[in-house]
C-alpha cells in the first residue's frame, strides 16, 4: 500500500550563503529534492514488498530521504566554498600532513558505504591552507557518489588547486559495504589507494617520507 506523500518544511544549513535570495534558492532546491527521494524511498520500500503504512516505516521515507541529502551534500559545494579564505601566505616549504581524517563516502556502483582514513601531505609553495579545511575538502568529494580511485585524485588535485602547491599526495584505507555484506563478502580486506601530484611524483624523498610516516591501516 502506498501513502500519498506530504513534502514538510525542513531547514537547510548553508553556512557559506551569503545573500539572503541564494539562500532562499538553496533551501527551495533542497526541498524539492529531498520531496523527490522521499518518493523514490516510499517505492523501493513497496518494492520489496513492505507495508509503508506500519508504524515503523511511516517516516522512513522522509528519514530516509534526508540523511541520503546529507550523504551526498558534497555535491552542493564547491572548493571555495570549503575552503572560505582560509589560505594564508606562509614560508615555510617543508611538508605539511595532516594523518587519520576518517571519512564515509558512498560507492557509485552499489550506493553502499565506503568509509576509512584519508592521510594528506602538500609542499607549499608561498601558501598554506587551514588545517581543518583538509577534513572539509575530504568530507566535499566523500560525500558523493564515488569511487575509492576517483576520490583519492580529486582529494589532492583540490589540495593542488587551493594552494597551488609544488605538489600534493593523498593516501586513503577504506573498507567497503559492497564487498562485506554481499559480492564476495571478504570481512577483513582493506583497500589503499594513493595519489600523487606535483613533485611527488619526481621527488623520491618527499614521497618516501610522507608514505613511511603514514601510520599501518586500522582494518
Ligand atoms: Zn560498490
Amino acid at each position: 500500500m502506498t501513502l500519498p506523500l506530504k513534502q514538510q518544511p525542513m531547514q537547510f544549513t548553508d553556512t557559506h550563503a551569503v545573500d539572503s535570495a541564494k539562500a532562499a534558492e538553496k533551501q527551495k532546491a533542497f526541498e524539492a529534492q529531498v520531496f523527490q527521494l522521499q518518493q523514490s524511498y516510499a517505492n523501493l520500500i513497496g518494492g520489496i514488498g513492505e507495508d509503508l503504512s506500519r508504524p515503523g516505516l511511516l517516516d522512513t521515507p522522509i528519514r530516509a530521504a534526508k540523511a541520503f541529502s546529507f550523504l551526498t551534500k558534497g555535491y552542493g559545494q564547491t572548493l571555495e566554498d570549503v575552503t572560505n579564505d582560509a589560505i594564508f601566505p606562509s614560508n615555510n616549504r617543508e611538508m605539511v600532513m595532516v594523518k587519520g581524517i576518517e571519512f564515509f563516502s558512498l560507492c557509485e556502483h552499489h550506493l553502499l558505504p565506503f568509509m576509512g582514513h584519508t592521510h594528506v601531505a602538500y609542499l607549499p609553495e608561498g601558501k598554506v591552507l587551514g588545517l581543518s579545511k583538509m577534513a572539509r575538502i575530504v568530507d566535499m568529494f566523500a560525500r558523493r557518489l564515488q569511487i575509492q580511485e576517483n576520490l583519492t585524485q580529486e582529494i589532492a588535485q583540490a589540495v593542488m588547486d587551493a594552494t597551488g602547491a609544488r605538489g600534493a599526495a593523498v593516501v586513503m584505507d577504506a573498507q567497503h559495504m559492497c564487498m562485506m555484506m554481499r559480492g564476495v563478502q571478504k570481512q577483513d580486506s582493506s583497500t589503499r589507494s594513493v595519489a600523487m601530484l606535483g613533485q611527488f611524483t619526481t621527488d623520491h624523498q618527499a614521497r618516501n617520507e610522507f608514505l613511511r610516516a603514514l601510520p599501518p591501516s586500522k582494518f
